[in-house]
């Protein structure tokens, strides 16, 4: 559904009627998406990073952090245990970590392509070859969030990137026949209404397949501790006119948003949401991909994790998915 900026910022300030907008976005997430969530197994698999993010707990510059990577071997290993779990996809998710080369990459991606899974990357920015070698090795999606349109913003909290390239990433991937997530942090220092806006009218231009909206937490180890991050309402509200504007895609209930409240992902499934991303990285370095500080799940074991949300996700009265989850076009069903 198409909304002016001046109706989007109007939902994002009515805090009075949110209840009213998350079951408005609850009602299009039914009629589109129907009541199946769908899990992808999430690992973490570095927490090294060449870039200096001001917001982000593993940062170049954090000196606190102990940092990983997992082995090849390691990272095929946890995939077909996620695999065995039954997850359908697997999200793998780093820094940017250039001991993972484009030919290391595939390797592995080929592998875990043969446990009949989805394969999700989120490694950040890489070469037009590099995500074309990735596509062709097996890679079906491709995560990158743009995290704000409003670029002297963005400038500076990444100070040595460009969102001009970021775009341009993005628009890579799409081209190459990914299936594209982008998103935003919300509540961004000197981020405004105006500003998150224009955020959701660009996700819908670039017509993206799945959205990632999660609220700012600021980490003590980074220039951006004293900040007051985002609050969990405005994420769900932001989370909630996503879905109304983008009424068939992919939004998960994200982790940020669980750790500022222990229900925080479920508030999200009621409000928009349609998939979970449970971690399943080994618990020896799950403490260590910290991003943020009170990061939900950090200490639970993979099988834990997936079988509390499961009972969660059958006392709301949905279900598990247990296809591929992939963007299903409305547009395309209907014709
Ligand atoms: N390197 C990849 C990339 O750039 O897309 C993936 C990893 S990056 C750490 C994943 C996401 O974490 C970012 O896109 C950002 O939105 C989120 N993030 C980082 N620091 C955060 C913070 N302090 N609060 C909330 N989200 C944060």
């Amino acid at each position: 559904m198409s909304l002016t900026k001046k109706e989007i910022v109007a939902l994002l300030s009515d805090d009075a009627n949110e209840q009213e907008l998350f079951k408005r976005a609850d009602d299009v997430r039914r009629k589109n998406v129907g009541d199946e969530i769908h899990l992808r197994g999430l690992i973490e698999f570095s927490n090294i990073c060449r870039n200096n993010c001001l917001y982000c707990g593993i940062r170049r510059d954090n000196k606190k952090v102990c940092r990983y990577r997992l082995s090849e071997e390691e990272l095929i290993k946890t995939a077909r245990q996620g695999a065995d779990m039954g997850f359908k996809t697997i999200v793998m998710q780093s820094g940017e970590d250039m001991y993972f080369t484009a030919e290391r990459l595939c390797r592995i991606i080929s592998a875990i392509k043969k446990f009949d899974v989805a394969i999700t990357l989120s490694i950040g920015e890489r070469s037009y070859d590099e995500y074309k070698a990735f596509r062709e090795a097996g890679a079906d999606r491709y995560l990158m969030r743009i995290e704000t349109t409003d670029k002297e913003l963005y400038h500076r909290l990444d100070p040595q990137m460009s969102w001009q390239h970021r775009y341009e990433c993005l628009l890579m991937i799409k081209e190459l026949g990914y299936e594209l997530g982008s998103g935003i942090m919300v509540g961004l220092p000197g981020q405004t209404l105006e500003s998150i806006a224009n955020d959701l009218l660009f996700l819908q231009d670039l017509e993206i397949d799945m959205a990632g909206i999660g609220p700012f937490i600021p980490h003590p180890d980074t220039p951006l501790a004293g900040e007051s991050g985002g609050s969990l309402s405005l994420a769900l509200r932001t989370m909630a006119v996503m879905r109304i504007m983008l009424p068939d895609i992919n939004i998960p209930a994200t982790t940020a948003m669980e750790s500022l409240h222990p229900n925080g992902r479920i508030m999200a499934l009621q409000a928009g949401a349609n998939v979970v991303m449970p971690n399943i990285t080994e618990e020896e370095y799950r403490s260590f991909y910290a991003l943020y500080p009170g990061k939900a799940g950090a200490d639970d074991t993979p099988a834990n994790s997936r079988s509390r949300l499961a009972q969660k996700i059958i006392n709301l009265g949905r279900t598990i998915g247990t296809g591929y989850g992939s963007h299903i076009k409305k547009s395309l069903i209907d014709k």
